[in-house]
Parts: C-alpha cells; sequence; structure tokens
C-alpha cells in the first residue's frame, strides 16, 4: 500500500492510499476533489473508498465529486455522524473494521474534537512495516484538535486509545499545524529536551516547507503536552493531577495562547 500526502486549502493533508498492482486507490478526508482527482489520473487508479474521519467540511468538501467521478466508490465514516457526512453509506463504531488492498483497518472512536470523531488504523503486515494511524483532528503532530463538541475527559479517552499503539506507528493528521503547536508546547513542558530539538528541528523543516506530517506515535508520547497528562511536568503546569483536568487546563491554555 502505498500513501500519498496531497496538500490542500491552506493547511490540510488529503491521504491517498493505493494499490499500484489492483489499479485501486483509497482517500482519508477528502476536503476537496480536483487535485484527488488529478493525482488519481497520473497513477492510473479507480477510487473504491473515502474514509472520512469526521463531517468537518474541511475533511469532506470533495466526497460529493469524487463519487460523481467513481459511482460506486464506499463512503465510510463514524455511525454518531449519521446525516453528517455527505453520502456516507457505512456507519463505523469502536471495533468495526474496514479493508482496503491487503490491508485491514482497525476503528477507532475517537470523540472530543466532534462527538462522532473516528480514527483508522492499519497495523503492518510484516514485521519490518510500519503501522499507519490515520487520526483526523485527534491527535496533531505535537498538538491535539479543539474540544468543539467533545469533553476533556472524552478527548483523554480517546487519546489513551491512540497512544497505546506501537511507537513506530506513523501518525497521519489532517493539518500542518506543527509548528504553532510546539512553540505552545515548548511553554507547558519547559525541561522538555527532546521537545527543544523537535521544535529546532521543526523550524528548520517549515522554513524549507518540508512537510512535518507524518511523524511518529513514540514522539509524540514524549514531546506532545497532549498525550502527557499524567507526566509530572505537566502535572506541575497544570497545577493538578486528575487526567482531564490536566489535559482540560493545558487545552484551555493553548486555546488561549
Ligand atoms: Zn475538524
Ligand atoms: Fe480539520
Amino acid at each position: 500500500m502505498e500513501i500519498k500526502r496531497i496538500p490542500v486549502l491552506a493547511d490540510n493533508y488529503v491521504f491517498v492510499l493505493s494499490d499500484l498492482k489492483q489499479k485501486k486507490a483509497a482517500v482519508i478526508d477528502p476536503a476537496v476533489a480536483s487535485p484527488i482527482l488529478d493525482y488519481l489520473a497520473k497513477i492510473n487508479c479507480q477510487l473504491v473508498a473515502i474514509f472520512n474521519t469526521h463531517h468537518h467540511y474541511d475533511h469532506v468538501g470533495g466526497n460529493k465529486e469524487l463519487i460523481q467521478h467513481f459511482p460506486d466508490l464506499c463512503v465510510y465514516g463514524g455511525v454518531e455522524d449519521k446525516g453528517r457526512i455527505p453520502h456516507q453509506q457505512v456507519f463505523l463504531k469502536q471495533d468495526d473494521t474496514v479493508q482496503f488492498a491487503d490491508r485491514v483497518g482497525q476503528v477507532f472512536f475517537v470523540p472530543g474534537h466532534t462527538r462522532a470523531h473516528i480514527a483508522y488504523y492499519f497495523p503492518p503486515i510484516e514485521a519490518e512495516e510500519t503501522g499507519e494511524l490515520f487520526c483526523g483532528d485527534t491527535i496533531f503532530a505535537g498538538g491535539c484538535g479543539r474540544l468543539f463538541e467533545g469533553t476533556p475527559s472524552q478527548m483523554v479517552d480517546s487519546i489513551s486509545k491512540l497512544r497505546q499503539l506501537p511507537d513506530n506507528t506513523r501518525v497521519w493528521c489532517a493539518h500542518e499545524y506543527t509548528l504553532s503547536n510546539l512553540k505552545f508546547a515548548v511553554t507547558v513542558d519547559r525541561e522538555n529536551v527532546a521537545l527543544q530539538e523537535r521544535y529546532k528541528a521543526g523550524q528548520q523543516a517549515r522554513s524549507q516547507h518540508i512537510p512535518t506530517v507524518p511523524s511518529l506515535l513514540g514522539i509524540e508520547k514524549q514531546t506532545n503536552p497532549f498525550l502527557r497528562w499524567d507526566t509530572p511536568e505537566l502535572q506541575a503546569t497544570a497545577n493538578i493531577t486528575q487526567p482531564a483536568r490536566v489535559f482540560g487546563r493545558i487545552r484551555g491554555m493553548k486555546d488561549n495562547f
């Protein structure tokens, strides 16, 4: 399975999964259609699936036009998003699976950013492969999505599910927000040397317009404050220890940063 990252709109990433032998492709969160259609034409693949993580327009905006070009494709999304994702046909819940090419994706129900958000995790087949996590606006590189429809407690539960995946899992988040996330992160986790180094590397990469996505889950565990509510450092910053409260305070600080 190949994964192509396509930058669209101001800071979104759309991911196209392809199986070049079978000439089939799937897309994660098509914000828009035309760059996806161009890429599919270039690799000469038929689009068989749209995997949506949640209903926001910058994740589903291309659904309609893609279906017009590929009427047989199937549109997947979370069961709680019923009525909100255009042309949704499959309604997924925690522990459901989806198939693409030779890979089976596991569905995680991860409410918080929205009340219906899901993530797709494709475990490795061979030992040397990486797992691929498509987490929409749940975990970002160095940050997390805003809590539009969920609570800190829900987001802690959701991120806990994703945080237990292997360290070498690639995190394909839906936005290039890394630099502003890291700029905030260094202010709430001040002694974290790995974070400071990541911030420097991120500044370097972005000054040359190099994408910072995907990141690795192991790096997120070390440096992303929104995966670190149970560390003494973040508990000290929040001046509290209860997980949802630590998370809620850090999220509130980010909202006002
Ligand atoms: Zn969103
Ligand atoms: Fe988004």
